[in-house]
């Protein structure tokens, strides 16, 4: 990308602009808010998306294993009651293909794709003072004008391919899992090395084994994880659910994550060894993140109250993993648990019991660097046909950046969050008027089950575009002091919890040269709803509106 911006090279119209809003991203963010924009507000809007098709994350990530790790019925939109009694979940936690034909279905059901233009990437938008809009540059050469433009990019989509030595060298085939070919990759007969071990990671490791004639995991970081249990859904589920979706919903709005379950009053260290014991294995074998939610209110706030958690999860490790060599090393021992977001599993441990399965530890003996014919570590070389790369993302802050968004003054947003990514309420940014950011870092966004936080934000964002119309306002910023405040408050509910003690992707840390800060809000779903309807309340303080 030139640093040269190409709006200099536009002269201001002078004139409305084209359209009332530009959304970029087709995910679930995309779709509810384009929904928001034509079918309630009756507005203009157009949404770009890079894929060739809708679904986001989930067009995107592919790779084998790939399902949510919410429940499905808790994962999904809860704006209509009509979709909710149409469509059916086969699973507790379906595979990706599913939840990509629900958002397909959603797009067709609501005749979205008329205005989503696919397979199109905003290369560039510039703010243009004069007019109160924006200028939004694609990658076919074109351009346009909204008065908003909204961030619908997701959380985790800029990919990160680590920079090792070499890759171009490398014979065999290489993939990122997030963004898989979408005709798949034929594993038989083949080593394959796989590179992570996070949620995805956990996920594509079982199947790969499964398939391949040999898998060899690079682990850099050991990582907790917690079986799924995913199971079928019965018409006799399915009828008890359309049954009680209204209270589901209301229980999952009213929560702390989004998730249908009450957070509990007690302290991990209220209760004697046998009875919290007794606790967690019940919520082992329920499976999910009903362990981190369901169990303890203090496993995120207390380091003792934590390692009980964490030395259970050591345990199950412990007697799932034959080789009690390779159980060690899989065995966490430098983060808290859920500091790092916790994947959920299908038969993850148990893949190390395999024949065809073997664990490198590259903390001790880091990558050197990929070969031909594979790759070469400090002390080994393994030979291997494909590298699958499940290393993660730019998480964030990363799509955004990459939209190469120039606000008040020609100001970058790269520069603007040179220290880390200042918003207020994660929904806008200081300098950048009439630009949303639905799910952006300084909001709950990750730690809650993200259609029920999407949701959230799209509804505030299309509530706050119909104030503004109906008192003839055209331009919205979030004002300095309001900004730095929510920074402010963001950190230090932060440091009252264990987040900060891992080096994970909610810190930036997973990027070489990304400033360490904790990005998402992690106050709860209620109490940020709350601060955003408290900021309506007192005529959107903290914002300033122009005329
Ligand atoms: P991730 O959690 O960032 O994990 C990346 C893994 O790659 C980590 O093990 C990391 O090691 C390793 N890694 C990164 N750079 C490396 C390098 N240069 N050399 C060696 N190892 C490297 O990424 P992810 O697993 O793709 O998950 C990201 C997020 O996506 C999840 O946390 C979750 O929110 C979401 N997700 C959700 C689901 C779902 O079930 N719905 C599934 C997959 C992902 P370190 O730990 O040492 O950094």
């Amino acid at each position: 990308m030139s640093s040269q911006p190409l709006a200099s090279s536009q002269a201001s119209s002078g004139r409305a602009p084209e359209l009332d809003a530009v959304i970029v991203g087709a995910g679930f963010s995309g779709l509810y808010m384009l929904y928001r924009m034509r079918e309630v507000l009756g507005l203009n809007a157009r949404v770009f998306e890079t894929g060739d098709g809708v679904g986001g994350t989930w067009y995107w990530n592919r790779y084998p294993g790939a399902r949510c790790d919410s429940e499905s019925f808790y994962y999904s939109f809860t704006f209509s009651p009509e979709l909710d009694q149409e469509w059916e979940w086969t699973s507790k936690y379906p595979e990706q293909p599913e939840i990509l034909r629900y958002l397909d279905y959603v797009a067709d059901r609501f005749e979205l794709k008329r205005d989503i233009q696919l397979s199109t990437r905003v290369i560039e938008a510039s703010f243009d003072e004069e007019n109160d809009c924006w200028r939004v540059f694609t990658d076919d050469g074109k351009s346009i004008t909204a008065r908003y433009l909204i961030s619908a990019v997701g959380c985790l989509s800029a990919a990160n391919v680590p920079d090792i030595k070499g890759i171009d060298d490398f014979e065999g085939e290489w993939y990122h899992t997030g963004s898989w070919p979408h005709e798949g990759v034929d594993f038989s007969g083949k080593r394959v090395g796989l590179i992570g071990t996070g949620s995805t990671g956990i996920q594509a490791a079982p199947r790969i084994a499964a398939e391949a004639d040999h898998l060899t995991v690079f682990q850099r970081t050991a990582n907790f994880s917690i079986p799924a249990r995913n199971a079928p859904l019965s018409a006799e589920d399915w009828a008890d659910i359309r049954k009680n979706y209204p209270e589901i919903r209301r229980v999952l709005k009213s929560s702390m994550a989004g998730f249908p379950y009450t957070l509990t009053e007690r302290s991990a260290k209220d209760v004697d060894d046998e009875e919290r014991t007794a606790i967690y294995e019940e919520l082992w074998d329920h499976g999910g993140f009903k362990f981190l939610w369901g169990s303890f209110f203090d496993i995120m706030l207390d380091l003792d109250a934590n390692a009980t958690a964490a030395d259970f999860i050591r345990g199950k490790i412990r007697r799932t993993v034959k080789d009690p060599k390779v159980a060690d090393m899989l065995v966490p021992t430098d983060h808290p648990y859920g500091s790092k977001r916790p994947p959920i599993d299908t038969d993850y441990f148990e893949t190390y019991n395999r024949d065809n399965v073997k664990l490198v530890d590259i903390r001790k003996a880091p990558i050197a660097e990929i070969t031909k014919n594979g790759l070469r570590t400090e002390d080994s070389e393994y030979e291997l046909d494909i590298i699958v790369f499940a290393t993660g993302f730019d998480a964030m802050t990363g799509s955004l950046l990459r939209m190469n968004i120039r606000g008040k003054g020609g100001r970058t947003l790269e520069d603007k969050w040179a220290a880390g990514p200042r918003t207020y309420l994660g929904l806008q940014v200081e300098g950048f008027p009439n630009l949303f950011t639905i799910t952006g870092p300084g909001s709950p966004s990750v730690l809650v089950n993200m259609p029920i936080a999407i949701e959230q934000h799209v509804e505030w964002i299309s509530d706050c575009i119909e104030h503004m119309r109906e008192n003839g306002m055209r331009r919205i910023e979030a004002n300095l002091d309001a900004e730095d405040a929510w920074v402010d408050h963001v950190n230090e509910v932060a440091s009252m919890t264990l987040f900060p003690r891992a080096n994970s992707w909610y810190m930036g840390s997973n990027i070489p040269g990304k400033t360490r800060v904790f990005m998402p809000y992690p106050g709860g779903l209620v109490l940020y709803g709350e601060r955003c309807q408290d900021a309506v309340s007192k005529g959107y303080e903290g914002f300033t509106l122009q005329p």
